[in-house]
């Protein structure tokens, strides 16, 4: 059984490192922004209470945030563990953590506050279709126009400059202190998240002393 909890900031590759993760060892990959995302889209009661949050780009409370992941955990669907991704992001949500699941390791990946600027503000998105693409890795054929659809791409409304600064301040000013209570039971191992995917990966399992991809 293997448990796990990633934390890294918008850009640093959190999604995609615990997806291959969650593939490779069997794990279950939880990730409670998208369980939000998926409550919102289907208009269930708990959707309608943090819809206006996530817009907002706020954090939902730890009440709601903690339940979520005890009644996701709860379903025990995750035969040889799982990856969580999301959570926790408060003090009292890591003290919740800490208390109720025995975990393995806390996976950081560091990226420093420079590159998340480059990478978020290279992403566009297909006004159309909803494609994703970045400016620096994943650039269209055509300059601004969706190679899927032909659609117009633009920027997403939260990947400003001044948005960004906001979140990351938010990020540092809450993840620090989470690292740091993490860190006092030896759980943290920080991985460089500026290498590429498959790098980024080896390195992980590295530190995790798994068996290499
Ligand atoms: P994410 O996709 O992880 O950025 O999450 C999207 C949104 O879901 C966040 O902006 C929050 O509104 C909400 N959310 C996700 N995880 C948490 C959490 N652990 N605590 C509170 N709110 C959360």
């Amino acid at each position: 059984m293997r448990k796990y909890v990633i934390i890294g900031a918008i850009g640093s590759g959190k999604g995609t490192q615990s997806g291959l993760l969650a593939r490779d060892l069997d794990i279950v990959h939880i990730s409670v922004g998208d369980i939000f995302r998926w409550h919102v889209k289907n208009h269930t009661k708990l959707g309608a209470q943090v819809r206006r949050i996530m817009a907002a780009g706020d954090l939902v409370g730890d009440d709601l945030a903690e339940s979520v992941v005890r009644e996701r955990l709860d379903q025990h669907d995750w035969n040889y563990g799982f990856v969580v991704d999301g959570f926790p992001r408060s003090r009292r949500q890591t003290e919740f953590f800490l208390e109720s699941y025995d975990i393995d390791g806390v996976i950081h990946l560091d990226l420093p506050d420079e590159e998340v600027r480059r990478r978020v503000l290279g992403r566009r998105l297909c006004s159309r279709c909803g494609m994703d693409y970045n400016l620096i890795a994943d650039r269209p054929t055509e300059e601004g126009r969706c190679d899927v659809c032909g659609g117009e791409l633009v920027t997403r409304e939260d990947d400003t400059e001044d948005a960004l600064a906001g979140r990351l301040r938010d990020y540092h000013g809450k993840t620090d202190p989470i690292l740091e209570l993490f860190g006092r039971k030896e759980y943290v191992v920080t991985v460089d998240a500026r290498p590429g995917i498959d790098e980024v990966q080896r390195t992980l399992r590295e530190k995790l002393r798994l068996p290499l991809p």
